[in-house]
């Protein structure tokens, strides 16, 4: 059986991070698998109408490989594939990548001190270091109503889009109101004879501070990088401030999430001419509960004439159309299923992994709580990297949480060679401290003081807790990733 030093799961921007870290860690025998059938994660996936990424690209990038040539302020999804494209050619990660392979389970060898494996097609593989980087928002999620399965017409996620569809002269519902839709629902209103949005929760959703950048800033960046630096700089600080201030310390804070609050109402305000489409498009909760987003175009969609808000809740689906709680149908040719992702029920974590002793990750997490020091590593879990744990996600832009990460496993396999060793494993001392840490930071934030029972906010895991986002601002997290304890681990 193929032996390597590190298997990674997942070719996403987390996963590539995770390699170019490993090989700067001079660890540069790594296979990268991945399911899809090429690198990108999101941005491969993805590739619905309107795609774009909502954090400015100057932040939405590594730092270490800025790309002056943005086109953007806020890039298109064509143009982050490309960017990742360019980072796994420009860091030599593709001859490490294998398509098309599902890693179905992994379990941990004490005698060998190595993982075990195990792929969809029965293959194995052994590795020293496993490194999972499977996304949060990965596992597309179907809903769950009756007659959904008997619809004639054509039915799409937007994760597993048909580039070949046109919604020309068509009769559009669309599902949700994430994200998603927000972008999304622009594009099928111009296009579609009659569009139905059905709403169950509204979203926050504030004006976009969108445009082209110019081609003389382009050439600044490129010429004087420190420029680029500079307005990443900024950025990153309106972010931490709308994160840290606006949700983390929301009990001294309320008024900057007021202002956030007063800020989207004002847009709604500004830009749907109908007062109770106004009424049905406000959140009921408090912002930041729930991810809030940025948009220009998506209110407006709502003053046309052949655009619909339904909120009235779906009973059923016929072949034919969608039949509401108080009886009305909508006769559709096309249900669009921007219903989001499943986080909490299959994705934590993404396959089996089972660790020293038998203790299986997914089973544990849902017996005790959610939990992972750092966001990043379990006790018992010897030699695992899970970059998508519960308190990982650090900040509003991913790259934060990605380079603190990558900063994590620089000082661990740093220690790990100064010692001599090859296998690390957090104690539950470590992290039984870092979990009580984040439950005593997660009393001051909006998910425990703001009204966040009516948002359904994937923020919360099926106990109730807000375990995703790490409640620390991000200069603590990448503190923290460069300063933790080295006993924190036992080595071996
Ligand atoms: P989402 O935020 O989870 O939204 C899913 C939507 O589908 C919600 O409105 C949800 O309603 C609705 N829904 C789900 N099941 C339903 C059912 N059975 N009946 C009726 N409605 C149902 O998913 P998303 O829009 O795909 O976005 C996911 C995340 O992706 C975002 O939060 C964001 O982090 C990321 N994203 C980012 C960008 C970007 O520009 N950077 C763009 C798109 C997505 P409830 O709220 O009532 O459950």
């Amino acid at each position: 059986m193929r032996a390597y030093d590190a298997v990674v799961v997942g070719a996403g921007f987390g996963g590539m991070g995770a390699a170019i870290e490993l090989k700067r860690q001079g660890v540069d025998d790594i296979l990268i698998v991945e399911r899809e059938d090429d690198l990108g994660g999101t941005w491969h996936v993805n590739h619905y109408p309107g795609l774009a990424v909502d954090i400015a690209s100057v932040t939405y990038s590594y730092s270490f490989a800025p790309n002056p040539r943005w086109q953007r302020v806020f890039a298109r999804g064509p143009e982050l594939k490309a960017y990742a494209e360019h980072v796994a050619d420009t860091h030599d990660l593709r001859r490490h990548m294998r398509f098309g392979t599902a890693v179905e389970s992994a379990e941990w060898d004490a005698g060998l001190g190595h993982w075990l494996v195990r792929f969809s097609g029965g293959e194995a593989v052994h590795a020293r270091y496993l490194l999972t980087a499977t996304g949060f928002l990965s596992q597309p999620k179907k809903p769950d109503i009756p007659g959904i399965d008997d619809f004639a017409g054509t039915v799409v996620h937007t994760a597993d889009w048909d580039d070949s569809y046109d919604a020309t002269g068509r009769r559009v519902a669309v599902i949700g109101t994430g994200a998603t839709a927000v972008q999304l629902v622009p594009r099928l209103a111009r296009a579609a004879a009659d569009l139905t949005v059905y709403q169950r929760t509204p979203i926050w959703v504030t004006p976009k501070l969108d445009g082209r950048i110019p081609g003389f800033v382009q050439r600044l960046f490129a010429a004087v990088p420190a420029t680029q630096r500079a307005a990443r700089a900024v950025n990153t600080a309106v972010l931490e401030l709308i994160m840290v201030i606006g949700v983390l310390h929301y009990r001294r804070a309320r008024l900057a999430n007021r202002g956030a609050e007063l800020l989207a109402r004002a847009h709604l305000r500004r830009q749907v001419r109908d007062r109770a489409t106004r009424r049905a498009l406000t959140p009921a909760y408090s912002f930041g509960c729930k991810r809030p987003t940025f948009s220009n175009d998506y209110f407006p969609a709502f003053n046309r004439p052949t655009v619909h808000l339904e909120t009235s809740p779906i009973a059923r689906v016929e072949p034919d159309g969608l039949v509401t709680a108080d009886g009305r149908k909508t006769e559709v040719d096309t249900l669009v299923l921007a219903t989001g992702f499943d986080l909490w029920d299959t994705n934590f974590p993404a396959f089996r992994i089972t660790g020293r002793d038998g203790r299986d990750l997914g089973a544990w997490w849902r017996e005790t709580r959610f939990q992972a020091y750092c966001g990043i590593t379990v006790p018992h879990f010897p030699n695992l990297l899970s970059l998508n744990s519960p308190y990982s996600y650090n900040g509003l832009s991913y790259f934060s949480t990605i380079e603190s990460q990558m900063r994590h496993m620089g000082r661990l396999f740093t220690e790990l060679r100064r010692r001599g060793a090859t296998t690390f494993e957090v104690t539950d001392e470590a992290n039984a401290e870092f979990l009580d840490r984040m439950t005593e930071r997660l009393k001051d934030s909006v998910f425990t003081l703001g009204n966040c029972a009516p948002a359904r906010s994937y923020y919360f895991n099926q106990h109730g807790e807000a375990a995703l986002l790490r409640p620390t601002s991000t200069h603590d997290g990448k503190r923290e990733s460069t300063h933790f304890p080295l006993e924190s681990y036992t080595y071996a």
